[in-house]
């Protein structure tokens, strides 16, 4: 047998040796923010564990799958048995129809969806059909916003994107051609690019919610006004709703009572495994085959282990018709206790709170509206924030461009301690 080749304990220098990077994900490298993310053993609850055995209350939560809190019993038990039934089929399994059943009941603008299992599929996906049901070509998206790492999206994108030095490395200029990207909240800019190449635009693409360039808001009106923009013009509307979806009942799309052509799920749906969707109306998915013309399909789509972790979730937001009140109250009470802590400090800068997300850019005044905006945020101050959590056992995300995610699982003592190691670090600074 062959002496193991990673030691223990591991360090970045061997990961580098094996994983491109070091990483699967750019952002966990933590450029922004001077070292990597620690390595991640294990997590219960709001905590988890690293390769040293150092406890952090964890506010990064995987990006936003995590909603339960880690190691939830019920989709452990959940994926336990379903494994034992057989991890993969590769034919349509009952569970993945009741599954697309309760996604069409759970959001208004659903009639049928298909699986994919990232969100990156999804939005590659959603696009794909919104050119072949309206035959137009081009993309209009938001710098920003983040809807994965096809080629169309990425350069110009927000989120981790951004730790790439070279955006547009990999990606033809014919792709880029197709894609025309505006700021976030500006309806004049997409009235514009709307007139102009509205006869050759297939869709516009938004995340309904920002949490890409830090968390953005849509301004009042913006989404109405896109709405009624792209309805006028023939194009469809995307909500990209991977990282909102879970976190309310019937999506951002419901709360801001705006409807979209197409919907992208993921994240939080599969309970922390990967599953993801799109979907509309019955006659926009015609498009897809074997209905219609457009190839979307995977090994993996639907596959058994997640629709039975996503059924598992599902059953518990379900179960519990104040589930999503007492998730945004603790995001209410941290980001109230931030703003306090902020404003004794001297600072002006804007806490900003949407659902169980929470998030403040080091940057005076009021929130940012946009990505030119977030990007003046003080990214060096935000390093030594990051550091100062991280010693005192608080696991933030290692970019401000990304935002703090609450779960279930974080106690009232959780966010007081969190609060009390945000006011000394922000004082140690
Ligand atoms: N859309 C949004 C809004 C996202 O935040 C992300 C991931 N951060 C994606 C799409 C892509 O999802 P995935 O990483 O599962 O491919």
């Amino acid at each position: 047998m062959r002496e193991p080749v990673v030691p223990v304990p591991l360090d970045f220098k061997t990961a580098q040796r094996f994983l491109a990077g070091g990483v699967d994900s750019p952002v966990r490298a933590g450029r922004p923010v001077g070292a990597p993310s620690p390595f991640i053993v294990s997590g219960r609850g709001a905590h988890v564990v690293d390769a040293a055995g150092r406890s952090y209350i964890d506010y990064l939560c995987a990006y936003g799958p995590v909603i339960l809190g880690h190691g939830d019993r019920a989709i452990a038990a959940a994926v336990a048995a379903a494994a034992r039934d057989g991890a993969v089929v590769g034919t349509t399994h009952p569970e993945e129809v009741r599954l697309a059943q309760r996604l069409c009941e759970r959001f208004d603008s659903l009639e049928r969806v298909r699986f994919v299992s990232t969100g990156t599929e999804a939005c590659m996906s959603a696009v794909r059909v919104a050119r072949s049901f309206t035959g137009k070509a081009k993309l209009i998206r938001f710098s920003g916003c983040y809807h994965g790492h096809s080629d169309e999206m990425i350069f110009s994108a927000g989120a981790s994107s951004l730790s790439a030095a070279t955006l547009e490395a990999g990606v033809t200029q014919a792709v880029a051609s197709e894609v025309i990207v505006l700021p976030y909240n500006d309806i004049a800019a997409v009235g514009a690019a709307l007139g102009a190449e509205g006869d050759n635009t297939a869709a516009v693409i938004i995340e309904t919610i920002c949490g890409n360039m830090g968390l953005c808001l849509p301004e009042t009106g913006f989404l109405d006004a896109l709405r009624s923009l792209t309805r006028r013009h023939g194009v469809l509307l995307i909500f990209d709703e991977v990282i909102t979806g879970f976190r309310m009942r019937g999506g951002a799309q419901e709360a801001l009572g705006v409807s979209p052509d197409l919907t992208c799920l993921g994240k939080a749906l599969g309970g922390g495994l990967p599953i993801a969707a799109f979907g509309g109306s019955a006659a926009v998915m015609k498009s897809l085959a074997p209905d219609g013309p457009v190839f979307v399909g995977g090994t993996f789509s639907g596959n058994p282990v997640c629709v039975a972790a996503a059924h598992a979730l599902l059953d518990v937001l379900d179960a519990d018709p104040r589930f999503f009140t007492r998730l945004e109250r603790k995001a209410k009470q941290l980001a109230a206790g931030l703003q306090r802590i902020i404003a004794t400090a001297g600072l002006t800068f804007a806490v900003v709170q949407w659902a169980s997300m929470v998030d403040f850019m080091f940057r005076p005044g009021p929130a940012h509206r946009n990505f030119a905006e977030a990007a003046e945020a003080d990214a060096s101050a935000y390093a030594a924030f990051y550091r100062g959590m991280l010693e005192r056992g608080i696991l933030l995300p290692p970019s401000q461009m990304e935002l703090l995610f609450l779960t279930a699982a974080h106690s009232e003592e959780d966010i007081e301690d969190t609060l009390r190691a945000a006011e000394a670090t922000l004082a140690s600074m």
